[in-house]
């Protein structure tokens, strides 16, 4: 190093040196002095039935916004409740005594909803229909006097939930999906050896497969009437017609023209059906807000899609990182 031999920076770099040490103090100080802040779930069940029905609409209007859903005299399903809260950690080791979040939540929600008609349970209801999400609201809402909520998550079935953070009529849905294809993970420019290099097995020439678990995740407003902040069959549609069924019993690298050119990755695959979404799903009134996917029990990436998704962008993912690989 430059200098280092001269004994007057010797000494600059020693003062240097100690005014890291006690700034690096200060911080360590701050930290230990600053609140701890912890986040704690509690989670919680519910069986309830609910309707999708709008008295100021005819049979024929509610069949075609809500189909099936708008059959009388409704359906059920056995909804799980997940109660986030947030605070600092008492003298006592905790955020909160669970035994009074516990009571909390049966006494305002799962005792007033288990086993109930939704849609005549709460007055809430009767002006916003119980979906998924406005169940979530509502919930919030409910509890939010006495509990320092920071989410509401409320699962219909595991393939389908909402979370609502507090954030006026802002939620969001979740759906999840599957499929099964092949892949191979190969640079086209790169040996056999060099891709073996970077993907191990994965390289193999003839590609393996998986079966691919999809979280599609929509943020957008709840509409006070319907309680919708999507059309849940438009979503479906729009994310089986652009994914499932191309995707679906598929060898990626070959049946998917974008992969011909870029490496069918578990991250490469979620950012291309966050690009493939993103549009019809605004179309739909929505905003495209999480892709998550699962590619085996041990292998999962996120792609959070408030940023740009423009495929030019990928194209840095793709430069080989041959060097420091062992
Ligand atoms: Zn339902
Ligand atoms: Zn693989």
């Amino acid at each position: 190093m430059a200098g280092t031999g001269d004994p007057k920076n010797f000494s600059a770099n020693n003062d240097i040196l100690k005014e890291r040490e006690s700034l690096l103090n200060f911080t360590k100080f701050l930290i230990l002095t600053k609140p701890m802040q912890c986040i704690i779930n509690r989670r919680a069940q519910f069986s309830a039935s609910h309707r999708y029905w709008l008295p100021e609409w005819d049979e024929a209007q509610n069949r075609e916004k809500f189909g099936v859903a708008s059959q009388f005299p409704g359906h059920g399903h056995n909804y799980v409740l997940s109660v986030s809260l947030v605070g600092e950690i008492d003298t006592y080791g905790m955020v909160e005594n669970l035994s009074i979040v516990k009571k909390v939540i049966k006494q305002e929600v799962t005792s007033q909803l288990d086993y109930g008609y939704l849609n005549d349970v709460w007055p809430e209801f009767e002006d916003t229909l119980p979906t998924t999400e406005n169940i979530a609201r509502v919930i919030w809402q409910r509890l939010a006097p006495r509990l320092p909520l920071v989410k509401i998550q409320v699962f219909e079935h595991p393939q389908l939930w909402a979370d609502y953070q507090g954030n006026a009529m802002k939620a969001t849905l979740t759906v999840q999906t599957h499929f099964s294809a092949a892949h191979r993970l190969a640079l086209p420019e790169l040996t056999l050896e060099q891709n073996s290099e970077i993907y191990g097995k994965c390289a193999r020439i003839h590609g393996h497969g998986h079966n691919y678990h999809l979280e599609v995740s929509v943020a957008g407003e709840i509409d006070p009437r319907t309680g919708m902040l999507v059309d849940l069959d438009g979503l479906h549609q729009v994310i089986n017609d652009y994914v499932v069924e191309p995707f679906d019993h598929s060898f990626l690298n070959k049946d998917i023209p974008y992969f011909a050119q870029v490496v069918p990755t578990a991250e490469n695959i979620a950012l291309h059906i966050a690009q493939l979404l993103q549009k019809p799903i605004q179309e739909l009134g929505a905003e495209l807000d999480k892709v998550k996917l699962i590619e085996s029990p041990n292998n999962s990436c996120e792609i959070y899609c408030n940023q740009s998704l423009q495929p030019q962008e990928i194209l840095s993912y793709r430069e080989p990182a041959l060097t420091g690989i062992k």
